[in-house]
């Protein structure tokens, strides 16, 4: 799928407007799983998938996720798109939906813990075998791929080493041997459009950024229609018959977070590049794509909508797990934030990848990828006196022995 350069996501944000059913500024909540037919056929003819816009179970299509569903879509330019349970939900779904028993996936070797053991622990179940390359070069992701490789399965920004994918380099490959590009862009919605650069599935887990509030677990696919429909086609849909299905409620309470999303993206990113430019200041050997010293700061400006900055995740290198540790007990003692994994708070959430959000990766690969165990990531907050927050962290690392 292709969208215009100049999309912007914000634009289609400003012109989301549902009516209630009693004309209230918010939508109407749906609060049922089943729905009611005045015709016994018609009910059949939805089952054969005849007849589209009609309400049967929650499970499969209710008007609540609906509404979130097309917001999601029109943030990143998609035909349609499909709430989730989880970001897990939206991504093993994705997968099975693509790949038969036989088949191969040319997978980063840099994404979330959780994808990465469903990829390697799970899948050879049922014999699909994945290759894990270096996403950053390009010529490993060519010789990777053959005859039975059915995706490339990356994120737009890698969880947790900030890598940033050459989408469009990618892309071409994708096309050239007719496979799809699946792009996981929870850690930069706003920021990067995959679709602008060739992308065929965006992916999300809405826990993080997007709902922004952390109280909820909920994840969403968005591309072509005719992808989205086969996802919850009755018979055989990854999606409708694996039944990871968002609750309603929840929908409708992410759907109120998402309004703001342009505005939270901004300070993520004004913060995270302050965060980022005095930290490398005080000589740590910083991670952002904000930075020259980033190895791919060219790349990422080549791919984001400027607006939003260089997104809210920063690495930071505390040099040991003991050092780190002690880092983030201290800057949690400050009130600077919560040492907790996930994203997208308010406050700056911090924890150590090595041992938590990517312990599914075993120690030799974490070595191998450069995913040391005194690095630290931080979801950097909304902070209005990042100042403040900088020193209170700087006098954290000083009495933890770091600086
Ligand atoms: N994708 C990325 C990049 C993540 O960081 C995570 C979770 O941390 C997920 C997907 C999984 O999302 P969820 O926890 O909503 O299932």
């Amino acid at each position: 799928m292709k969208i215009d350069k100049d999309f912007d996501p914000a634009e289609t944000l400003q012109n989301i407007q549902y009516f209630g059913e009693f004309g209230g500024v918010n939508p109407s909540i749906t609060d049922s799983s089943t729905y009611t037919f005045l015709k016994a056929d018609r009910m059949e003819e939805v089952f054969e998938n005849e007849i589209e816009g009609c309400y049967l179970y929650s499970r499969h299509w209710n008007p609540t996720n609906r509404y979130l569903s097309d917001a999601l879509a029109g943030i990143e330019g998609a035909e349609a798109g499909q709430v989730m349970a989880s970001g897990m939900g939206a991504i093993t779904a994705v997968i099975l939906e693509h790949c038969n028993a036989g088949d191969e996936i040319v997978a980063s070797r840099t994404i979330y813990g959780g994808t990465y053991a469903f990829l390697k622990n799970y899948l050879p179940k049922f014999n699909i075998h994945i290759k894990f390359v270096d996403i950053t070069d390009l010529s490993q992701i060519k010789n990777a791929v053959t005859s039975r490789t059915k995706m490339v399965y990356c994120e737009a920004l890698s969880n947790p080493l900030l890598e940033v994918a050459d989408l469009s380099g990618i892309s071409k490959i994708t096309r050239k041997n007719d496979i799809s590009l699946v792009v996981d862009n929870t850690f930069t919605p706003m920021v990067i459009s995959p679709f602008k650069f060739g992308a065929d599935v965006v992916i999300h887990s809405l826990t993080k950024f997007i709902n922004g509030s952390s109280d909820a677990v909920a994840g969403a696919v968005v591309g072509k229609k005719d992808f989205v429909d086969s996802l919850m086609d009755v018979n055989k849909g990854s999606a409708m018959l694996l039944g990871a299905t968002l609750d309603g409620l929840r929908a409708a309470s992410i759907l109120k977070n998402l309004r703001d999303l342009h505005l939270r993206m901004m300070q993520h990113s004004k913060n995270g590049m302050y965060l980022a430019q005095k930290f490398e200041e005080l000589g740590l050997k910083v991670i952002y794509p904000g930075l020259t010293s980033h190895p791919q700061h060219k790349l990422f400006k080549s791919v984001y909508n400027p607006k939003y900055g260089f997104g809210g995740m920063v690495l930071l290198d505390a040099g040991s797990k003991e050092n780190a540790y002690r880092a983030m007990e201290l800057m949690q003692d400050k009130k600077t934030g919560y040492l907790a994994v996930s994203l997208g708070f308010y406050k700056t959430l911090f924890s150590a990848p090595g041992t938590s959000t990517s312990s599914e990766i075993s120690e030799e690969e974490q070595k191998k990828m450069g995913l040391g165990d005194g690095l630290i990531r931080m979801s950097v907050g909304l902070d209005m006196n990042i100042e403040q927050t900088f020193n209170k962290m700087k006098a954290a690392f000083k009495e933890a022995g770091v600086l």
